[in-house]
């Protein structure tokens, strides 16, 4: 941990670059599928390993997907883009080059607003979005003294993120990653499955004396693929760069990984043994000519996003800023809810069941509300009946719905009455049931008119016994402290 001192001294700079896997069936410039876990080398046909005489072909859909990234971000979308050959050697690389684009991406620009925990906003600014595919899989056996390579992924489609240097902390890093993630998903564009790599990141690192006007030497830390790596990982840098600083040593501009065993960043190769890449315009593609019209109907079709339903939520709906934070999380929850509220007008007790039972349920049986056996009907008339004070809260949650659980069909209110659990908010059956409490109490009721008050939740209690938790607690507070009254 570095000092108090040295944090207020240095100023910590982070861009990232993040690649997401695009859904797409095919690859970005060839008909093979990209299906994960595939046999390996399965899928991967001639245009893959580019073999003399083939040629790429741009896949629509993966353009329609960058394309909707960028209108999600405000990115500007480029009229024309166009395609460039990246050549280095490596394995995992079967053409030689990789299809990526240099000069002209598809989306310049743009910005992500990521709202931090006490309700204020942040504006990352991206540098730009492009397609590139990506490379094969290398495999390195720890038993053997060999490793295989697998080209299934080879050519599949991605779209890279890349941001200004504008992030401040690991903390926002990783909010903008999940911000990200959270993105990709709605727009139906890419899976978000970081332990199958859908999503990795490239976390560009300086530090700076603050209020400097020019940035420090950075360093690349490559291909991470969880939120908690990325974020121990800028720490390390950071506090590592900080401290080569502090003892006068200059910073190596680097590729470095990150070593999550261990919890450190070590060095792949310094910039003066980088490649040079060798760009230069993709001569088998044509370049990419968009249409006004094109643009509009991918822009039509966007569904409504994530931080559009936040503010929904908190304005129309009335929800707190956690509430509406958690079930925008997913498209899954927030259609939900909203379809749960075209069917009850409780809208904050709606959002207590979808983070209380619901949640629990889905976590602990590791299921989405798609295959959820509970209709929002259902859940509506839970919550009317919650309301209607015909049942309480925990009976409603406790013992309703796990029956409703197991028998979709039921309706609460059959369940409820089956079990004999609603609640009696009918005085005259009160009435003797308090007069026996009474009855049977005596001291107590001297305390209580001698000024006790407290003593009414002990009258209270033992109606509830008596009741069988069946007393409706408004009515049974009434009946008693009438009765007291005389
Ligand atoms: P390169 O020439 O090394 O590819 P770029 O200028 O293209 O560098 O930037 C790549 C990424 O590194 C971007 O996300 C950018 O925001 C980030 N970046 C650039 N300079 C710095 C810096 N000094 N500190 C932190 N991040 C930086
Ligand atoms: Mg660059």
């Amino acid at each position: 941990m570095l000092t108090q001192e040295l944090t207020d001294k240095y100023q910590l700079v982070v861009g990232l670059e993040v690649h997401a896997q695009l859904a797409t069936s095919s690859k970005l410039f060839a008909g093979d599928a990209t299906n994960f876990g595939a046999q390996a080398n399965t899928q991967v046909s001639v245009i893959t390993l580019g073999h003399p005489g083939t040629l790429p072909k741009l896949n629509i859909r993966a353009l329609e997907f960058a394309v909707r990234m960028g209108l999600a971000c405000e990115s500007q979308i480029s009229r024309k883009s166009s395609f460039d050959r990246k050549n280095y050697f490596y394995p995992d690389l079967p053409k030689g080059y990789q299809i990526t684009q240099d000069k002209e991406p598809i989306c310049v620009g743009g910005n992500v607003i990521l709202t931090l925990e006490e309700g204020t906003e942040r504006e990352i600014v991206l540098n730009r979005i492009h397609l590139e595919e990506d490379a094969g899989k290398l495999i390195h056996s720890s038993e053997q003294e060999e490793s295989r390579v697998d080209y299934n992924r080879a050519g599949t489609a991605l779209i890279e993120l890349v941001t200004e240097p504008c992030l401040r902390s690991a903390e926002e890093a990783v909010a903008f990653l999940a911000e990200i993630r959270k993105l990709v998903m709605y727009l139906g564009i890419c899976d978000g499955n970081m332990e199958e790599g859908s999503l990795r990141c490239d976390a560009n690192v300086s530090v700076r004396l603050h209020g400097s006007a020019t940035l420090g030497k950075k360093v690349e830390i490559k291909n991470m693929n969880s939120f908690r790596n990325l974020g121990r990982a800028i720490d390390f840098e950071y506090e590592r760069q900080v401290g080569l600083l502090e003892v006068g040593q200059d910073i190596v501009s680097e590729t470095r990984t990150f070593d999550a065993d261990r919890g450190v960043t070590a060095s792949m190769r310094t910039k003066e043994e980088l490649n040079d890449y060798r760009y230069f315009p993709e001569p088998d593609l044509p370049p990419v000519i968009l249409t006004e019209e094109w643009i509009e109907k991918v822009r039509a079709e966007l569904p409504v996003l994530p931080r559009d339903l936040y503010r929904k939520f908190r304005e129309v709906y009335g929800l707190p800023r956690y509430d509406a934070a958690l079930l925008t999380e997913t498209k899954e929850a927030s259609s939900w809810f909203e379809s749960l509220c075209t069917r009850t007008a409780h809208f904050k007790a709606a959002s207590n069941w979808m983070m209380g039972p619901l949640k629990s349920y889905l976590n602990e049986s590791g299921i989405t509300y798609s295959n959820l056996p509970l209709s929002v009907e259902s859940v509506a008339q839970l919550i009317a009946l919650v309301e209607d004070g015909k049942i309480s809260f925990s009976v409603a949650s406790q013992k309703i719905f796990p029956e409703l659980l197991l028998h979709a069909d039921v309706s609460p209110l059959s369940i409820a009455q089956r079990l004999n659990l609603i609640q009696e908010s009918d005085a005259s059956f009160l009435l003797p049931m308090a007069k026996e409490v009474l009855f049977e109490n005596p001291g107590k009721v001297s305390e209580y008119k001698s000024g006790k008050k407290g003593l009414l939740g002990f009258f209270m209690g033992e109606l509830m016994k008596k009741s069988k938790g069946k007393a409706d607690p408004k009515v049974a507070t009434q009946v008693i402290t009438d009765l007291l009254m005389n």
